[in-house]
């Protein structure tokens, strides 16, 4: 099969014939139809994290169709539509035990300690696979594992957002454009920010009550004019640079919660004076992926239409350099899918 295979950091995934995964009883071959391009994999391809073993193919946002089943799986005949939540868990420790999936200690992900979907085909565990809801399209579904989930598991889990409250989404990529939608589905009161006027108007598009254009304006001020000098309830932070964190703290009303989701790992950074997070009660909150639970839940969301995932412009996977290159350079609308 071909694959884009990362064989350097900091060099270009080279597309390459590798074998077809050979899978085990309780596991499918899936025909990969689209794989969502998470800004993630930039970071992989530069070695920044130590979780790859090269040569590595990196995707964790697939979808496609079952052309093989393993002897002991029941539920999934081939010719299923699925999408892959990515966590392989022990299915013993304690967060296991839980229910939290994203935080077993012994777990492997597709895409990440695993090869992942910027391949024609990728074996996954039966229960990693969830049919994809009719009327979604292998391209909208790709993006659910990750742009769509891990936004999902930040406002409800992590910021409990409720009927009424404001919410800053900082940064509308990817993620956040889902987070824009998942927010106002629950009530909130929902203030977009980025950096271009054309993506703010597309968060408005997608619900967003009020914009904040970051390079033109003092994120913290025009918050609170925004809310009556109270502050937000949450600030959900997409972008996770020094500046954003800033902004977020000085953001919130007292009580009110920071949670992390994107992360830049090139810097460090202080927050504001320390006593001030804790006059004010401020809560800092690292939000990562999401649970297999969730995956289920935010499914039968898009089933009943009340969230459409948002996909961006498809690449074929020989491209999948060229859709690196975008994501990190230039603006774009929805999730990235690499299509074979
Ligand atoms: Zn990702
Ligand atoms: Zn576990």
């Amino acid at each position: 099969m071909k694959a884009m295979v990362l064989h350097e950091f900091n060099r270009p995934l080279r597309l390459e014939e590798v074998e077809v995964p050979k899978i085990g009883p309780r596991e499918l071959l899936v025909k990969v139809k689209a794989c969502g391009v998470c800004a993630s994999n930039i970071k992989y391809t530069k070695g920044v994290y130590p979780y790859l073993t090269l040569p590595h193919i990196l995707g964790h946002e697939p979808a496609g169709e079952v052309v093989d089943v393993g002897g002991e799986v029941e539920g999934f005949a081939k010719g299923d539509r699925v999408c892959v939540y990515i966590f392989i868990t022990c299915g013993e420790c304690l967060y296991c035990s839980k229910g939290e999936e994203n935080n077993c200690i012994h777990f492997k992900r597709i895409g990440v300690e695993l090869n992942g979907a910027y391949a024609e085909y990728l074996k996954v565990p039966a229960r990693n696979a969830f049919k994809i809801p009719d009327g979604i399209s292998y391209e909208e579904a790709a993006g659910i594992a990750d742009a769509v989930v891990t936004s999902f598991h930040a406002l409800r889990e992590k910021a409990k957002i409720r009927l009424g409250e404001d919410v800053v989404i900082m940064g509308t990529g990817g993620l956040g454009i889902n987070a824009v939608q998942i927010a106002k589905l629950a009530g909130a009161k929902v203030i977009a920010i980025d950096i271009t006027s054309r993506k703010l108007e597309f968060a408005g598009k997608y619900g967003a009550d009020e914009t904040i254009d970051a390079r033109k304006e003092v994120i913290a001020e025009r918050v609170r004019s925004l809310t009556h000098g109270k502050g937000v309830d949450s600030f959900i932070d997409f972008v996770g640079s020094p500046e954003s964190v800033r902004a977020g703290l000085r953001s919130l009303r007292r009580g009110g919660k920071l949670v992390m989701v994107g992360h830049d790992p090139y810097h460090d950074f202080q927050v504001k004076p320390f006593q001030e997070v804790i006059l004010e009660e401020a809560e800092i909150i690292g939000s990562h992926a999401s649970t297999r639970q969730e995956m289920c839940e935010v499914l039968s969301l898009v089933e009943a239409g009340k969230i459409r995932p948002i996909i961006g412009p498809r690449f074929p996977l020989s491209e999948a350099n060229e859709a690196h290159r975008v994501l990190e350079n230039e603006e774009v609308f929805g999730r990235i899918v690499l299509v074979p």
